[in-house]
């Protein structure tokens, strides 16, 4: 049985292990992969006080981290269930069970993808999804967003500031993001925006993006764009669905957390991507991982024992 068990081994998750691994209280952490979707990223230039790593880079360093302390690590198992009985119990894909008197969900999430020709391809040369990272790569440059929710149209007022010029191709006839914000992305003067348009490839020399294809769904005919990026933006999805009807969630399947990462369960908390914090990055995932940890240890020491 653990003091506290993590389930999820990114940047949330590791922060949280040597938090409370630090407390010399009982420690375990069982995620799918170790890294998450830091071992997916190429160039990381805004973890503040590393001016440039590469995602598995880091994902090493959080490893080492990690087993510098006595932490039971346990990769390849999913969790699937959780439920409560006086210990929390976390049920995995393999059949095993794990007990603990607290419980940290730190799963993350996972961009939504295109799925056409080329996005996987180009992925990191090109094809993006998060406009906070990697905007600064197209100084200067034309690029794409896929999708005129909030997040797209956030995304295009952001990297009108840094770009040369910003295409938003929406799938439907209309955008829809806020009002305020479709008036400040139309009355930016390097901000297109084309309505039902579907993408149906992501074009390149091989090496990068060149451009991109896409159905003009009111007339059917195909047209292209060049430009050197693409920013995917057509939804976040939270590792979540396991916990749907125990731990309450978002209607976008976020977990519901307050300032100390305490869920509608008590004795469990959450930290990072999976969670309702506004921002999803690296530095603001660590450092909710951080506060979970300490509210599961806050929360430890009031426990009496039966
Ligand atoms: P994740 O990193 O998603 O980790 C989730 C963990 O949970 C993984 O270990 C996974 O295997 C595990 N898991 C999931 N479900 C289960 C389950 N049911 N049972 C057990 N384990 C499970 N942020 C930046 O700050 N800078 C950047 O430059 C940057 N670039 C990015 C580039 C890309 C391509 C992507 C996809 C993201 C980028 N981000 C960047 C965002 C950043 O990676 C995330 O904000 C951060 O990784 C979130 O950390 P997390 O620990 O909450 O979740």
């Amino acid at each position: 049985d653990f003091d506290v068990l993590i389930v999820g081994g990114g940047p949330a998750g590791a922060s949280a292990a040597v938090y409370a691994a630090r407390k010399g209280i009982k420690t375990g952490i069982v995620a799918d992969r170790f890294g998450g979707q830091v071992l997916e990223t190429v160039g990381i230039e805004n973890f503040i006080s590393v001016k440039k790593t590469e995602g598995p880079k880091l994902v090493a360093s959080l490893e080492e981290h990690v087993k510098d302390y006595d932490v039971d690590i346990m990769t390849g198992a999913k969790a699937s269930k959780i439920s409560k009985d006086g210990m929390i119990n976390v049920e995995l894909d393999n059949g095993a069970t794990l007990s603990s008197k607290s419980v940290i969900l730190a799963t993350g999430a996972r961009w939504r993808k295109m799925n056409v020709p080329g996005e996987a391809q180009y992925s990191g040369s090109g094809v993006a999804y998060c406009p906070h990272c990697d905007g600064p790569l197209f100084k200067n440059k034309k690029v794409a967003v896929i999708g005129g929710g909030n997040s797209g149209i956030e995304a295009a007022i952001d990297l009108a500031g840094i770009v040369e010029h910003v295409t938003v191709l929406e799938f439907d006839t209309k955008l829809r993001a806020d009002e305020v914000l479709q008036r400040k992305a139309n009355s930016m003067s390097n901000i297109t925006i084309i309505t039902q348009a579907q993408t149906t490839e992501v074009l390149g020399d091989g090496s990068k993006v060149t451009g991109l294809q896409y159905t003009d769904r009111a007339t059917g005919s195909s047209h292209q764009i060049e430009l050197s990026g693409i920013f995917v933006q057509i939804g976040l999805m939270p590792n979540s669905e396991w916990l749907d009807g125990d731990i309450d969630l978002t209607n976008r399947g976020e977990i519901i957390i307050n300032d100390k990462g305490e869920t509608s369960m008590e004795g469990v908390f959450a930290a990072g991507d999976v969670t309702t914090t506004p921002y999803k990055q690296i530095i603001i995932a660590m450092g909710a991982g951080a506060t979970a940890s300490l509210s599961a240890f806050d929360h430890l020491i009031r426990q009496v024992e039966q």
